[in-house]
């Protein structure tokens, strides 16, 4: 019998970190005080972030040991599941080997919960009450409420206003958890408000959210503001996929040459890619690791390495990323996770350095994959995650070509089951192909910062 998945044992979970600022062959370059312009400290963080969290920010510490208490909670899924994808290769007729990482098995439905544990026990353990959050398509809003429920922790999350309308069952999710969700722009903050006043029909963005759970947790000593990617501690505490990843490949007694993952603000790419980028930089491994983005929302294909706010309002640090630009608003396209204006800094200083490579693909060719991938290995993907699937898909057809026996691996980030009503929208004709266009990238870069380092 032909293997199909490779299980761990709850032992061989990883009971570390990965931090690949201990690898990086040039230092990541500073956060910027958004209103100074002057590096941050870890002080100036401390009104939104408990203190371990910012030190994991800035730890050169190659690993960081996972707490007891989020092991006993990521035992409730992990180890996650890798698969050989042998159903799709076969409808591919491919030589190549595909192999998956199936992070839609937690109670979230994505890999967002990997960082959301640790993130709300860190700030239970530094004695905060209340956490708020933004939220786009609902998964990260779903996966902190999880976690919140698990600690006591109150929870409001600003939830993209365009998502609230199409998505209420992420909603429903986060209220049976316990947490509060309010359409963003709402009217409880003033970065809210302002948008409003300015449009009131305002579909709302991920860096509009951002300004008004960040206006909300600032002023609050018992309130924390919590983010669900782009920054180190939470890629970093993705890397539980990647390092898993490595010892069932070990298992299934391959080696990947291509490592791919779709990038939103860059979390589940950075958790499956970073400890392939280890490999790559101490073990003399050559593996090609690519980022699949979508053309709607192209961040590091079309947008600058630049530094730019990390929110829409400017009140959020500044960091060196590739930007579309903070005021950017994304087309309304269904891969609502996929919609950030920025990059994770960690994903954009390894793209800038040649260490990693971008490509951008149009809508419906992600859900034609995503098709193809349910009536094949039947698991329902996240719209998001159709974007790995379909780079995956891609670099089979092109071993088909070659008759190159490759071996590819991809994170899948989630399932889509609260996203049917886009599968329905592209089985009915509705869907359409959107490329951002270069004029919109230039305008919305006019905005950035005037920043004297970098
Ligand atoms: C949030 C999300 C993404 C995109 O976010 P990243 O931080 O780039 O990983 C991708 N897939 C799924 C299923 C998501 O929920």
């Amino acid at each position: 019998m032909d293997r199909v998945k490779y299980l761990l044992a709850e032992k061989e979970m990883p009971t570390a970190w990965y931090n690949i600022q201990a690898d990086l062959p040039v230092p990541l370059p500073p956060v910027l005080h958004p209103g100074t312009k002057q590096p941050l400290t870890p002080p100036d963080l401390a009104p939104l972030f408990p203190m371990e969290l910012i030190m994991q920010e800035v730890s050169r510490e190659r690993y960081i040991d996972v707490p007891g208490e989020v092991i006993d909670i990521y035992r409730s899924w992990r180890p996650t599941t890798l698969f050989r994808a042998r159903r799709l290769e076969k409808a591919l007729q491919t030589p190549a080997k595909i192999f998956y990482k199936y992070e839609g098995s937690s109670p979230a439905g994505s890999h967002k919960p990997n960082t959301a544990v640790p993130q709300a026990f860190y700030n239970k353990k530094e004695g905060i009450k209340r956490l708020t959050t933004e939220t786009g398509a609902g998964q990260w809003g779903s996966s902190l409420a999880f976690a919140c429920s698990q600690f006591g922790l109150d929870l409001k999350v600003y939830m993209v206003k365009v998502s609230y309308q199409q998505k209420p069952y992420r909603r429903m999710m986060m209220e049976t958890w316990g947490a509060k969700c309010v359409p963003s722009p709402s009217m409880d903050t003033n970065s809210g408000r302002a948008a409003l006043e300015a449009d009131p029909n305002n579909p709302g963005s991920l860096g509009l959210a951002i300004s008004e759970a960040v206006e909300d947790a600032a002023p609050k000593p018992d309130t924390h503001y919590s983010l669900g990617s782009v920054l180190n501690h939470v890629l970093m505490h993705q890397t539980v996929i990647g390092l898993e990843a490595i010892k069932q490949m070990e298992h299934a007694g391959e080696y990947p040459d291509v490592v791919i993952g779709c990038v939103g603000g860059g979390s589940n790419f950075g958790g499956m890619a970073l400890p392939f980028v280890h490999q790559n930089l101490t073990a003399g491994k050559k593996t090609r690791i690519v980022a699949v983005e979508p053309s709607s929302c192209p961040s590091l294909t079309k947008g600058l390495y630049e530094f730019d706010y990390g929110d829409v309002a400017g009140i959020a640090p500044i960091a060196k990323m590739y930007t579309l630009g903070h005021k950017f608003m994304p087309p309304p396209v269904h891969a609502g996770g996929l919609r950030y204006h920025g990059m994770a800094p960690i994903v954009s200083h390894l793209y800038k350095l040649g260490l990693i490579e971008a490509k951008a693909v149009n809508q419906l060719p992600t859900f034609e994959a995503g098709l193809q991938f349910a009536r094949t290995e039947g698991f329902i993907s996240a719209p998001e995650t159709n974007h790995a699937i379909r780079a995956a898909i891609d670099e089979a057809l092109k071993c088909r070509e070659t008759g190159e026996k490759k071996v590819i691996l991809f994170n899948h980030s989630g399932h889509g089951h609260f996203d049917m009503a886009a599968y329905d929208a592209y089985l009915s004709g509705k869907l359409t192909d959107y490329e951002y266009p270069e004029s919109l990238v230039r305008e919305a870069l006019k905005d950035l910062p005037r920043c004297i380092v970098g």
